[in-house]
């Protein structure tokens, strides 16, 4: 399936929707095509130029874009490594370094990734209770676009210039 990057009127980068998606919103003239350079979409009577960015006519006005604090996100963060001991591995789980039930809350800065291994070690306590250390103090990750659609970039390498300073 293509992913077409939708742009605000302002350019701001707003979403990613299918093709189908933003042939229906440039036919209906809710948007102009921006990027194209994928070929044609043909029908009886016409050919279209199948986009990779398009941009809205109106403003869509919503709060400023954070990353949501996903378990995938949380990973991307902690770059897919266990805070504790280092260890780079695709199974790991999500701890809470003050434990939920000693009132830490769900929230990025007391989130990390933790192998297994590290996570029943520590247990529910406190990382001073078990004696354990992290390796980064967990922030909050930057909600740039560049950071927001990294995942589409390796495929839409053209996007990168409608992302960048956002
Ligand atoms: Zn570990």
């Amino acid at each position: 399936m293509e992913a077409v990057l939708v742009l605000n009127a302002n350019f701001e980068p707003l979403n990613v929707c299918n093709m189908h998606r933003a042939l229906g919103l440039m036919l209906t003239e809710k948007a102009t095509l921006i990027l194209d350079g994928r070929g044609f979409v043909r029908t009886a009577q016409n050919s279209f130029p199948r986009p990779s960015v398009i941009r809205l006519h109106k403003m869509v006005h919503r709060p400023r874009p954070s990353v949501r604090l996903a378990r995938k996100e949380i990973l991307r963060r902690d770059g897919y490594t266990c805070q504790y001991c280092g260890r780079q591995m695709g199974d790991l789980t999500i701890d809470h370094v003050i434990p939920r039930h000693l009132g830490g809350p769900h929230a990025w800065l007391n989130v990390v990734a933790a192998c297994p291994q590290c996570n029943h070690r520590k247990g529910g306590r406190r990382i001073e209770e078990a004696g354990m250390h992290l390796l980064h103090r967990p922030v909050e990750p930057p909600a740039s676009a560049e950071y927001i659609y990294a995942h589409h970039l390796q495929e839409n390498q053209e996007w990168q210039q409608f992302l960048s300073g956002w």
